[in-house]
């Protein structure tokens, strides 16, 4: 299950996400427990996806709708 998760394009195997990274404080890179420090869009074969860092997508912009959208 988890590997079809990771194999899927939606989540990109980097370090943002990864398990084994800390972001920086200032935001400029990833501390990783394995390799050091990292740009946040690169990645290794140690790669292990963490959820909880995913940021999700926007929701997408509701149009304001009228009764007379929905009038026949
Ligand atoms: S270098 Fe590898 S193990 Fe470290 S954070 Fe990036 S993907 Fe994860």
């Amino acid at each position: 299950m988890k590997k079809n998760i990771i194999d899927s394009k939606e989540v990109p195997q980097i370090c943002a996400i990864c398990s084994f990274g800390t972001e920086l404080a200032d935001g400029s890179g990833i501390l990783c427990k394995k390799t050091g420090i990292r740009k946040p869009d690169s990645t290794c074969k140690k790669f292990e996806y963490d959820p909880l860092k995913r940021v999700p997508r926007r929701d997408p912009v509701i149009p304001n709708f009228t009764a007379e959208d929905f009038a026949l």
